[in-house]
């Protein structure tokens, strides 16, 4: 089955009608119909499959106990109405890689394995990557199992009604060290290869990141009979705070959004007590990143105190930056540099990933394919068919001089 059979075998699974985004969230039925597609890819190329401790997929070629594997794969979940490309280009193109090597006679002397990281968007319980963080142990058993959906639905019942056992939960680091080089394939979430006029890339590293909660607390009242020189209106430090966060990261070359907002009471006629927002900010080094933050949140506190409203700020989560395997990187792009016509350049990216995740623990590179518009995580996200099978040549290429004689 080539590229194009196997990804419009895939393309109806967890489309919404409605929106024209996917909706494959963890442990739902179109979760199953990913996951049942991955185990027939596997089985139709004689590869053996298994669903590990934390519900991550995998497909053999070779005894991966031999160890010293090399591993290629991404991600079949999606956030709420998502592109099609964002993991599943890798995953398809991880066996259309094999295949590729098999029709050109390649011998292989590593074990090879195909991966299918479960629940990387963390669409449903709201944290990301949580197969590759259980693995890793960068999540713990007891963490996982406070996680909760929007139902009230905790992930081990999840997994439970998916048929899976959360009891066997928890860090495989006995797996991890089968891993001699973990290769992801993934549609760039940006436009730097369009910018630039190239297929392919090679991620240098991932930006450092973090999400910070902005409560702005004034006084509720009538917004018809309180004068506008009596209130205390959170609003208005809010709304000054979002063009702050514009005007800090467009000096520091970062990005920084408030993308989501809560309001109470929420009332058409009514001054707001309270405004809480959340910023999510990225920038290429720590350095930068502090910059953008602390400008931000300086700003913050002079509009809330010029409007006599109540400002905290709370970090609720932060990633660092996650630095690429130097010798591994360098290997991907002799490989690409000198046995094709590629010109690879080497870029950062502002999103998380499992290869991340796993970067502190196995020899780790991503490969990025061309997005035209750099949209990601909506239904618009595409990466042209030529591109595509361009990232197949590119990882089969990269899976040859890593793994064959
Ligand atoms: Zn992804």
């Amino acid at each position: 089955m080539n590229f194009h059979s196997m990804w419009a075998e895939l393309l109806p699974v967890g489309r919404s009608s409605a929106s024209g985004g996917y909706r494959r969230y963890a442990w739902t039925g179109a979760d199953a119909d990913c996951r049942a597609w991955f185990q027939e890819q596997a089985e139709a190329r004689g590869l053996t499959h298994e669903t590990d401790r934390n519900g991550n997929q995998w497909a053999w070629l070779g005894d991966p106990a031999a160890g010293n594997a090399v591993v290629t794969g991404s991600h079949l979940d999606s956030v709420p109405d998502g592109g099609a490309f964002d993991g599943p280009l890798g995953v398809v193109s991880a066996f259309a890689a094999l295949d590729e090597l098999r029709g050109r006679g390649a011998r292989f002397t590593r074990p090879l394995g195909i991966v299918n990281f479960g629940d990387e968007e963390g669409a449903r319980f709201g944290l990301a990557c949580v197969g590759s963080r259980l693995t890793s142990g960068a999540l713990t058993v007891e963490q996982a199992h406070r996680l909760t959906d929007g139902d009230g639905i905790t992930l081990p019942r999840a997994m439970e009604s998916a048929g899976f056992d959360p009891d066997t939960l928890g860090p495989d680091p006995e797996r991890l060290a089968r891993i001699g080089a973990f290769v992801e394939l993934h549609v760039e979430q940006g436009r730097a290869l369009d910018l630039s006029g190239d297929r392919i890339g090679i991620a240098s590293a991932i930006w450092p990141h973090g999400r910070w909660r902005f409560d702005f607390r004034g006084e509720a009242n009538h917004a018809g009979t309180t004068r506008l020189a009596d209130r205390h209106d959170p609003m208005l430090p809010y709304a000054e705070t979002v063009l702050a966060a514009r005007r800090e990261a467009e000096l520091a070359g970062a990005v920084a959004t408030f993308g989501k907002v809560g309001v109470e009471p929420n009332g058409v006629n009514a001054i707001p007590s309270l405004v809480r927002g959340w910023l999510d900010s990225r920038a290429a080094d720590q350095a930068s990143l502090d910059t953008v933050v602390t400008g931000i949140e300086k700003a913050a506190r002079e509009y809330a105190a010029a409007h006599g409203v109540d400002l905290d700020v709370v970090r609720e989560s932060f990633t660092p930056v996650v630095d690429f395997d130097h010798a591994l990187r360098d290997e991907l792009a002799r490989i690409l540099g000198t046995e094709t016509e590629l010109r690879v350049p080497v870029l950062g990216t502002g999103a998380g990933h499992d290869a991340g995740i796993l970067s502190d623990r196995v020899p780790t590179a991503m490969l990025f394919v061309r997005n035209p518009t750099g949209v990601s995580h909506s239904p618009a996200e595409y990466a042209a068919e030529d591109d595509c099978v361009a990232g197949v040549n590119a990882l089969a290429d990269v899976l040859e001089g890593l793994a064959c004689t």
